[in-house]
């Protein structure tokens, strides 16, 4: 999956070193582009040594090698254009730790950007000297990284699975039921819910399989394989879903995309491996 980078190393725990020569620079730019060029199927990002001296905000390391948050130069370094993220996830290998880096940092880029004044009072705010936070020096409003819960729920009745299309949304493969959780709920019940919600179905037996950190869209995900309980009859919640309907293993269309939770688990059905070891 996208996440997945070993043998290289991610961390993301904050630091306050100075930028080197060879760290490298995420310019991301309003029309949500990052200044990058392509080199086959790779990104290639410009290092701190070919852009301007400027404010840069650490974001995290790579094998040990820094990327910076930094404004979009002027003049772009020779070779290097403003290119739609969206395009980077269309074209690259999606297990890349390019495209892992583009997509995290886009995540933290479009945090920060958001919180540079206080919600509650409307002071700027100033990056913690501790932690990775956004305070506000006149009231102490304290702001973490923006990661949402949510759940992708496969339901199964015996040798079928519920594959679901969304209504309203670019995205036209097969996927599961999916949404996020609600202030006060546990994310059991977040299943429960999401699965009524948009199939009118009952389920037990929720089995926890795996998280992923979804950073196109700030949000945590975890996948629950969980079992029909009482009727099979759908009735679809119209405003989120095109269709929902059951699939027996063999008609389960192959998807080696390897880059989401939900294709994963989808496959992991499909080759009735959804009870084995993650
Ligand atoms: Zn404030």
């Amino acid at each position: 999956m996208l996440q997945d980078l070993a043998p290289h190393v991610y961390r993301n725990e904050i630091s306050w070193k100075a930028p080197e020569s060879d760290d490298l620079a995420l310019a991301f730019g309003e029309d949500r582009t990052l200044l990058c060029r392509m080199e086959g199927d790779r990104i290639i990002l410009p290092r701190m040594a070919d852009i301007p001296a400027g404010t840069a905000q650490y974001a995290f390391s790579i094998d040990g090698r820094a990327y910076y948050l930094v404004p979009v130069p002027e003049e772009p370094p020779d070779g290097f254009l403003h290119t739609k993220t969206s395009a980077l996830r269309a074209q690259t290998d999606h297990t890349s730790v390019e495209l892992f880096a583009a997509a995290a940092g886009e995540s933290l880029w479009r945090w920060y950007r958001a919180n540079r004044f206080c919600g509650r009072c409307g002071v700027q705010m100033e990056p913690s000297k501790t932690e990775r936070a956004m305070v506000c020096p006149a009231c102490a409003e304290t702001v973490y990284p923006k990661i949402c819960p949510a759940v992708i729920a496969a339901v199964t009745d015996g040798d079928r699975l519920l594959l679901t299309r969304y209504a309203n949304r670019p995205f036209r493969k097969y996927a599961l039921v999916a949404g996020f959780a609600e202030i006060g709920e546990t994310i059991e019940d977040t299943v429960r819910r999401e699965v009524f919600e948009e199939t009118g179905l009952h389920v037990k037996n929720l089995r926890f399989y795996k998280s992923q950190p979804w950073v196109f869209t700030d949000t945590l995900l975890m996948g629950f394989f969980c079992e029909l309980d009482g009727s099979a009859d759908v009735t679809l919640q119209t405003s989120e879903l095109a269709e929902a309907r059951w699939f027996s293993r063999a008609e389960i269309p192959a998807d080696h995309s390897n880059i989401s939770l939900t294709g994963e688990m989808i496959e992991r059905f499909r080759r009735n491996l959804e009870r084995s070891e993650p």
